[in-house]
């Protein structure tokens, strides 16, 4: 019999958290619809567990290789861990992150709880400094929406010595292309809500970890601060999850395809893309004004924020307040989808070549 601690992901996401292969079991864990469980048992109360989400806890941990906990959000699960911070105490953070993560150090920092040092995660030298007095250093990478990557283990170490922990958002890369526990990171954290969910249709957070230790200190801020996913959130989780290499390797596929194509169209200045991933940034040649019309010239990519859908989309991030003065004006963040790649072209040239016409 295949020992199931040798499968590759592909397995591990497909088998990962099932119930037992046992006479009558359903294959798929059910949504267990519960506030509270008779007592004398471990489960208690709603709040606190829930069957269902732990079943994606059990699947998203085998592919992470820690102990996983599921929140209602990412932003949920952002919150719990900068909880933890002391008082006065120094979080080294990218300037280019998930905005909303930026806005809530922003908010903490104004409010006197911590200091955040916002650094350019790709200079490995600047981020190594930083760390030497912190106490927490949080990574993205590859960041949003500028798509830098950080040198994970080189800046592992140097917080290892500070005695810093050290989180990764590791939403774009996904578990299937980037373990940052493997890299020397503390914790992991995901919005499930983008590729692991990946069908636009749900909200959901994790942090997973392998310090059993750090793992109580969360279950139990997870129970005080209440921040839990719905049973009915997890089981859609879980069944994204599910085909996550499928959609993975088609977008990748795509995505690869497309950051050639748009090399060589006049109407595009610049591409982003860090070699892996379905994300990809374009800088539009004739700025702002040239991005927004893209955005509303095509008839397939569809103009929404947020990313990892099985559909395409894509939007000029600058239109939001939030997001950093030093991202270009006229960048479009592009999620690529699992749709035909020739379709997602044509729309996408078509958009393109009227910018170049006129
Ligand atoms: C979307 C996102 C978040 C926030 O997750 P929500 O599920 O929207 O709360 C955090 N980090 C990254 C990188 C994201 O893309």
């Amino acid at each position: 019999m295949a020992d199931p601690a040798s499968y590759r992901p592909a397995t591990v996401a497909v088998t990962a958290g099932r119930p037992a292969h046992e006479p009558d079991n359903p294959l798929n864990e059910p949504i267990t619809m519960a506030s509270t469980y008779v007592a004398g048992g471990d489960r208690e109360y709603g709040r606190y567990t829930n069957p269902t989400w732990t079943a994606f806890e059990t699947a998203l941990g085998a592919l992470e290789g820690g102990r996983c906990l599921a929140f209602a959000s990412g932003l949920a699960t952002v919150s719990t861990l900068l909880d933890l911070v002391g008082q006065g105490q120094k979080v080294v953070a990218p300037r280019h992150a998930y905005s909303g993560t930026v806005m809530q150090l922003a908010d903490l920092e104004a409010r006197g709880r911590l200091h955040a040092e916002l650094v350019d995660i790709a200079d490995t030298a600047a981020v190594v400094k930083a760390c030497a007095d912190a106490s927490l250093v949080w990574l993205e990478s590859p960041t949003n929406p500028a798509l830098e990557l950080a040198d994970i283990p080189v800046i592992a170490e140097a917080a290892r010595e500070a005695g810093a922990y050290v989180v990764v958002d590791n939403t774009f890369a996904t578990p299937l292309l980037q373990q940052p526990l493997d890299l020397g990171a503390d914790l992991v954290v995901h919005s499930a809500t983008k590729f692991i969910a990946g069908h636009s249709d749900v909200l959901m957070g994790a942090v997973l970890t392998r310090d059993d230790e750090l793992y109580g200190v969360l279950k139990g801020r997870r129970d005080l601060i209440g921040a839990v996913p719905g049973p009915f959130e997890a089981w859609l989780a879980l069944r994204g999850l599910r085909t996550l290499h499928l959609r993975i390797e088609r977008a990748q596929a795509n995505a690869q395809e497309l950051v050639r194509r748009l090399g060589e169209h006049p109407a595009v200045g610049e591409v982003r893309y860090p070699g892996f991933g379905a994300i990809v940034s374009i800088v539009l040649a004739e700025g702002a004004l040239a991005a927004d019309l893209l955005t509303h010239k095509t008839k397939l990519w569809v103009h929404a924020t947020s990313l990892g859908g099985v559909e395409s989309t894509f939007e000029r991030r600058r239109r939001w307040k939030s997001e950093a003065a030093t991202i270009p004006d006229g960048l479009v963040r592009m999620s690529v989808g699992i749709e035909d790649i020739e379709d997602l072209w044509t729309d996408l040239k078509t958009a393109l070549d009227t910018l170049t016409s006129s």
